[in-house]
């Protein structure tokens, strides 16, 4: 077994844009309306920036110097549809106009952590949160009447923790400050 300071210990990471309080309220109203199971709890509901994966503490400290003046710019993310991926068969809740200053926030994110050796996914980045998976329902992808609008001001660095109830999250801290 290893010991909490041992270096070579992994964590599973990512990091996401995590809803305060009244936003996450909002979100899982959508999720409860669309989707009656499978749903992702309450919780957990978050939008993913980068996966990091399994990362060493020697790692993080690389990743956390890289993102060490990391800014934000300013920006509003309208909540305003769902979408449905049948292959992973996953509901999700995304916006019709993704602002460009998120694209841009990732693109910096990759950019820094190339520096420190990580390798971007491949795919697109396609701003959305999870709601429910393996979803065998229908959803509509009308936009929808009363988005939720959820101004950015920091994102998350987000520790994914096995639990027999599934994957529980800890946000272990954010920037910028914190
Ligand atoms: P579980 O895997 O237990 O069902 P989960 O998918 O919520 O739960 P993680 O697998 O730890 O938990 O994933 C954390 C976040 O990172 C989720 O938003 C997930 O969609 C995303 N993610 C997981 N694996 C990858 C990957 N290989 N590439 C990109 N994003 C990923
Ligand atoms: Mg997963």
């Amino acid at each position: 077994m290893s010991s909490p300071c041992d270096p070579k210990k992994q964590q599973r990471l990512f990091l996401a844009l995590w809803p305060g309080e009244n936003e996450r309220r909002q979100i899982a109203k959508l999720a409860a309306q669309a989707a009656d199971r499978r749903r992702v709890c309450d919780a957990n509901l978050h939008l993913t920036l980068v996966f990091l994966g399994a990362t060493t503490s020697d790692q993080l400290a690389t990743y956390e110097a890289a993102l060490a003046d990391l800014s934000i710019p300013a920006m509003e993310l309208v909540l305003n549809r769902y979408g449905y991926w049948p292959q992973p068969r996953i509901l999700w809740l995304g916006s019709s106009c993704t602002p460009p200053e998120l694209y841009g926030l990732v693109a910096g994110l990759h950019r820094r952590l190339r520096g420190c050796g990580f390798v971007p996914e491949r795919r697109a980045f396609q701003a959305h949160i999870t709601l429910a998976r393996r979803f065998t329902g229908s959803v509509s992808t009308q936009l929808l009447e009363k988005p939720v609008r959820w101004p950015i001001s920091d994102i998350a660095l987000i520790a994914s923790l096995p639990s027999p109830e599934g994957s529980r999250y800890e946000v272990l801290r954010r920037w910028p400050g914190g």
